[in-house]
């Protein structure tokens, strides 16, 4: 059982030819990774350590998908979190918890012999929302922990510890998480243009058996404005019509009943939160 539960336990293998458009995303995370590698020419030149990275833009978009890719791109232990998960009635807990993240991300990388670990926070904007109008005060602490734990980083240490963070409201971040030496370096994923969209049918497409007569063209044109992780929901959809059907591939009327699924569960997820 030991072995089921390390089975469990590793951690999903994620690279960047996984993940669908993003050309200028994916360019950009990594060409700021590469400052996590070269760190050796850092320390030589004086340049300051890269400790934050944050990725802004709408959910589904791939965000998670990038922190993982880095981790795999930098050879780095992979380390999640959500904002969320920091929220607790006791005051402290929190900061405790961010301590532990940090402590269990280079255990980690020194058991695994890794040089470097990447921490992932999703939904930071619930830990680091703005503080001058007085709200989330009691999640300062936990904040408070997080900037000194990103600035006791340092090069020379081993191993290097990188943050990634997420969220879809950066204009809600406190100007401290922003400052040089903190998340200084911003990407924006944005929603997948029409090459985009069909990269992504075409890798959510590989898993699956697809009619010989389907045209993934015609289904990245009609939807516009989906997200990644909607894309990937009609592909899903679509086998699911396929299966009810009793039929061994998924056909082109599949894909746009799929299409029209997703459209609409949108609509009513939209509607049923107003
Ligand atoms: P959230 O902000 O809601 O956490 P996210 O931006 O982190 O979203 P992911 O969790 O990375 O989004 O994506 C969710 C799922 O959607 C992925 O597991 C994948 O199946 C699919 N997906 C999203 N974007 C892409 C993409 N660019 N290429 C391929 N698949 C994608």
């Amino acid at each position: 059982s030991s072995e089921r539960k390390s089975r469990a336990k590793a951690p999903v293998f994620m690279t960047f030819d996984d993940i669908g458009g993003q050309d200028r995303a994916k360019r950009e995370l990594q060409e700021a990774l590469d400052f996590l590698i070269r760190y050796e020419d850092i320390k030589r030149l004086g340049i300051r350590p890269l400790k934050g990275i944050l990725l802004t833009g709408p959910p589904g978009t791939g965000k998670t998908l990038m922190a993982k890719a880095a981790a795999h791109y930098t050879n780095s232990v992979f380390m999640a979190a959500a904002g969320s998960e920091f929220v607790e009635m006791y005051v402290g807990v929190g900061a405790s918890r961010i301590r532990d993240l940090f402590k269990e991300a280079k255990a980690r990388a020194l058991k695994e012999k890794k040089e470097s670990a990447i921490i992932f926070i999703d939904e930071i904007d619930v830990i680091g929302g703005r503080r001058d109008g007085g709200q989330h005060r009691e999640y300062d602490q936990t904040l408070n922990q997080l900037l000194t734990e990103m600035d006791g980083i340092h090069t020379s240490e081993s191993p290097r510890i990188l943050i990634i963070a997420a969220t879809n409201r950066k204009e809600m971040l406190d100007s401290a998480l922003l400052r040089p030496g903190r998340f200084d370096r911003h990407i924006d994923v944005e929603l997948p243009d029409k090459k985009g969209r069909l990269h992504i049918l075409h890798i959510h497409a590989k898993q699956r058996p697809l009619a010989e007569t389907v045209d993934l063209d015609a289904i990245a044109k009609e939807t516009f404005h989906f997200s990644g992780a909607q894309l990937e929901s009609v592909m899903n959809e679509a086998a699911i019509y396929a299966m009810r059907e009793e039929s061994a591939t998924i056909s082109q009327q599949h894909l746009s009943l799929a299409v029209d699924k997703v459209m609409l569960g949108e609509k009513t997820d939209r509607e049923s939160t107003k």
